[in-house]
């Protein structure tokens, strides 16, 4: 088992770097299917999600725009349940078709609430693309996530644009807290 070590915690790879690149090419076979004529808005959440958006977008073969949002709503490692808009949007997306990418949908309040922002603006379409899901703690249960990359189990992970405390977003595959 690769490990590795941030401020004295251990965290375990899960989910290894050749796995993320067959997950990251099969979701955008299927987004290069369904988006074909369609010139999406693809909207992808900082921090965590600019690492996968970057790999994702690179395989688009279709007309697109793409805009980066900053929305928090984590303190440590665990999500507070309050939405803060760092950085907004500054596109009309009136009757556009909206691809929001995100690195990983946990309890989902951050992307139902962000979801019914966007849906106040008259978008002909919102689908969700997250490169993680944790079923297991998802408290809005209609929440759609179209493409989902891996569901993983209720822990916290670190890698691949997902940091803790700023830190491990370099990593080249995803870790979990080890248990102690
Ligand atoms: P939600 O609102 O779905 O509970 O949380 C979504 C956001 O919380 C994600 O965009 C991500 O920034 C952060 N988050 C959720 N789970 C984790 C995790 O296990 N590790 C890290 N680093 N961030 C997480």
């Amino acid at each position: 088992m690769k490990e590795t070590t941030l401020n004295g915690k251990v965290f375990e790879e899960i989910i290894s770097k050749e796995q993320i690149e067959q997950i990251v090419h099969e979701l955008s076979q299927k987004i290069n299917h369904d988006y074909q004529g369609k010139q999406p808005i693809i909207i992808a959440v900082l921090d965590g999600a600019f690492i996968f958006a970057a790999d994702l977008i690179r395989n688009f073969d279709f007309d697109h725009q793409f805009r980066f949002v900053k929305l928090s709503s984590y303190k440590g490692m665990k999500s507070s349940g309050e939405i803060t808009h760092l950085l907004d949007l500054d596109i009309n997306i009136a009757d556009r078709n909206i691809l929001i990418v995100e690195d990983i949908v946990d309890t989902g309040v951050t992307l139902h609430h962000y979801q019914r922002k966007l849906s106040a603006q008259a978008p002909k379409n919102i689908e969700i693309c997250s490169l993680l899901m944790k079923p297991n703690s998802l408290q809005h249960k209609d929440l759609a996530v179209k493409y989902c990359g891996q569901d993983i189990a209720d822990e916290f992970v670190i890698g691949y644009g997902l940091d803790w405390d700023y830190q491990g977003r370099h990593l080249p595959a995803i870790y979990q807290l080890r248990k102690d």
